[in-house]
């Protein structure tokens, strides 16, 4: 009902380079209930998961996304939009059609675009999945593992698929720079990605010290509620971020 009623929302979440300034804005669904208020994509990407109501969703994010990377791009504003996939939208054997199928009628070049997936996608990673993977980044969207490092077996992944990057989750974050264990984790995802040539995001990044600690052992791209929450598009052009 939520997407028959147009009550579903993007907020866009920040992620910046070492200079301060964002290069990509990760799009977040939101549903704002006439009852509850604005709903946590935690409460209910579960129940669109379990009724398979998460493909129609993620079409319509993925075009929203397009549209507003159009329009920043317009308005002077050179920034990436991610877009969260589901493992479910993976299962899908028309899953790279239908993206590029968008961006052809959104008139949206890939390249404003980038797409988060989780490891638990790549769980039943068979030949139709490695086939969706090659196409999609054929047509020029960037591909970057979230959550890194909280699924199941992510270095077979990293050995089997060309992706662009990986986000650290926040749970290595969190604990930055006190936790000795999570300093040697996050020194050791950084040297491993620096190996194999991808990018990294940092995610969860709530204070200074984390930030300094990250950028000092060369993370490139950081994100978190110390540089930026997520919110409406229209904010994300008028506040001015933190450096
Ligand atoms: P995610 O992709 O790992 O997104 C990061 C989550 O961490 C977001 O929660 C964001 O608000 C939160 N976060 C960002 N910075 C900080 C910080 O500094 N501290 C803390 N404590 N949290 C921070 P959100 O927006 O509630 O999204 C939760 C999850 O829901 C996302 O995790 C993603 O897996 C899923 N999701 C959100 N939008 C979509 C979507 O359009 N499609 C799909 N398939 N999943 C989505
Ligand atoms: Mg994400
Ligand atoms: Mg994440």
């Amino acid at each position: 009902q939520a997407l028959e009623r147009d009550e579903f929302e993007l907020f866009y979440q920040a992620q910046v380079g070492s200079a301060g300034r964002p290069q990509v804005m990760e799009a977040l669904l939101r549903w704002r209930s006439p009852t509850r208020g604005l709903v946590s994509p935690a409460v209910f990407i579960p129940v669109l998961e379990d009724t398979g109501m998460i493909l129609e969703a993620s079409r319509w994010v993925f075009r929203q996304a397009c549209r507003q990377a159009l329009a920043w791009s317009a308005q002077g504003f050179d920034w990436r939009i991610a877009v969260n996939l589901s493992p479910l939208d993976f299962r899908q054997p028309d899953l790279a059609d239908t993206l590029i199928g968008i961006l052809a009628e959104e008139g949206t070049p890939a390249a404003l675009l980038e797409l988060e997936l989780t490891e638990s996608a790549l769980l039943e990673a068979d030949d139709l999945v490695q086939d969706t993977l090659r196409r999609l980044k054929d047509t020029g969207l960037p591909l970057f593992l979230d959550d890194f490092g909280t699924g199941y077996a992510s270095l077979t992944y990293l050995q089997q698929f060309r992706f662009d990057g990986i986000k650290i989750d926040r749970q290595f974050v969190a604990e930055l720079p006190e936790n000795p264990r999570s300093v040697a984790l996050v020194r050791g995802i950084l040297t491993m990605a620096a190996q194999l040539g991808l990018e990294v995001v940092a995610e969860g990044v709530e204070n200074e010290r984390q930030a300094a600690f990250l950028r000092l052992n060369g993370c490139q791209r950081l994100q978190g509620f110390y540089f930026a929450r997520p919110q409406p598009a229209a904010d994300c052009t008028q506040q001015t971020q933190r450096a």
